[in-house]
């Protein structure tokens, strides 16, 4: 289950993860229309990212997605 501003979302590499999306808000991250300018935690490296689509994001992608959340790296 994804938190209240959790969104899956996919890095420039198709790397999928979890962050921290609010509407309207820039907390950490850069705006660029839809996509973001942030930390990817799974490449270790700086991109831009996109929110995954739950409607057209296959159910493994979700899952993949929602296995590595970026505030919850140790
Ligand atoms: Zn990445």
């Amino acid at each position: 289950m994804f938190e209240r501003f959790d969104r899956p979302v996919r890095c420039k590499d198709d790397h999928l993860f979890t962050t921290i999306w609010v509407p309207m808000a820039s907390l950490k991250a850069v705006r660029l229309g839809t996509s973001r300018f942030q930390h990817c935690p799974v490449g270790r490296h700086w991109t831009t990212v996109v929110p995954l689509d739950p409607k057209t994001a296959s159910p493994s992608e979700l899952q993949e997605a929602a296995a590595v959340h970026d505030s919850r790296i140790p």
